[in-house]
């Protein structure tokens, strides 16, 4: 075991504070990375207030962050991926059983036995996983992606809890050339969503309730840009898109854009409504309609992502920041005031 700095929450009314953690020596199998970057996702903030407290209440204290890049600086001695030195990136999880059907089929991200990379039962030093508002984390390079080298590191980080978010989605439903793709709320989410489908050859129109983000949406990758409020410019997309991304985490109207869906379209909702979303069956049932969800991606279509990524020279839009400014950006977050990702320099934590 070795010290670690972090920055950690005590409390779900307590703020980000500096602390020390336990970090384990790498193992065989596991690598040792100093972290450079992490994104700040919704979800940390979430975990840090104890919000999601019915499905997986948070044990204190708590250190979130699974957008994670940074350098290798140590390696077990049956590691076959890393060297050190190499760039490399983890993110929303950092195990899992590597038996079950799942596993198996690299789905990692839905085995039943899954650690996530912070606030799961850590099975190594007990207590909880800390995640990546700290200087390194050790982690199996099972769960380790390789980072392509071409890409900004601040940039980098979201792509490990937003990029694949929405890139699984696009890629389960065949998002390419000839498709017409739409993606609702240009935030974190959405913004990668538009970059994806843009480089994969799909025609993106972007819904928005903020006439002054049109400019950002073509920015970004957008052939069109939807004013979602303006009825008479919904009605002249309906039954016309083959796959819209849902980004929006307030409470909204989805059937107006079901209805936006062409024969065997499909709707996938990325975004967390605190409140039930009311579907009309018919919205569905003419033409074939579909209504998903997704969650993440397993380790080999992650890789993938990044793999793309770096191919089309894609990363997030960041605005980075040190980690002592980690409480004021959370609020900034609930007030969605980020274009369009936080990405924490963790430089600035070794200086303190
Ligand atoms: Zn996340
Ligand atoms: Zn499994």
């Amino acid at each position: 075991m070795y010290n670690a700095r972090a920055y950690s929450a005590a409390g779900a009314a307590s703020p980000l504070a500096r602390t020390t953690i336990a970090r384990r020596d790498p193992m065989d199998h596991d690598v040792q990375i100093e972290i450079l970057f992490c994104g700040i996702c919704h979800s940390d903030l979430h975990s840090v207030r104890n919000e999601w407290s019915e499905f997986m209440g948070t044990v204190y204290p708590i250190v979130p962050g699974h957008e994670i890049v940074g350098r290798v600086t140590n390696t077990g001695k049956a590691v076959t991926k890393f060297k050190t030195g190499d760039l490399a990136g983890v993110g929303c999880l950092v195990d899992s059983d590597r038996t079950c059907p799942r596993c198996k089929a690299g789905l990692e991200n839905f085995c039943p036995n899954l650690t996530l990379t912070f606030n799961s039962p850590d099975k190594y030093l007990g207590g909880v996983t800390y995640g990546g508002y700290s200087d390194s984390i050790v982690v199996d390079e099972r769960f380790a992606l390789r980072v392509p080298a071409n890409l900004g590191l601040a940039g980098t980080a979201p792509l490990l809890c937003a990029g694949i978010t929405t890139y699984s989605p696009m890629r389960r439903q065949g998002v390419g050339q000839g498709k017409k793709v739409g993606v609702v709320g240009l935030g974190g989410l959405g913004h990668m969503g538009v970059k994806f489908a843009h480089a994969m050859g799909a025609h993106v129109v972007v819904f928005t309730t903020t006439p002054n983000k049109k400019e950002d949406a073509l920015r970004v990758g957008a052939d069109e840009v939807v004013v979602s409020r303006n009825a008479d410019e919904m009605k002249k997309h309906t039954n016309s898109f083959d796959f819209i991304l849902d980004c929006v985490s307030a409470d909204h109207d989805v059937n107006a854009y079901l209805n936006l869906l062409g024969m065997n379209g499909n709707l996938t909702i990325v975004g967390a409504p605190a409140k039930p979303l009311g579907v009309h069956a018919f919205a569905l049932i003419f033409g074939n309609r579909s209504f998903s969800g997704s969650n993440i991606g397993g380790l080999p279509e992650t890789q993938e992502m990044l793999d793309f990524c770096g191919a089309h020279n894609i990363t997030a839009d960041v605005e980075v920041i040190p980690i002592q400014k980690a409480n004021e950006a959370y609020e900034r977050l609930l007030r969605s005031d980020v274009k369009y990702r936080f990405s924490i320099d963790m430089a600035s934590l070794k200086s303190e």
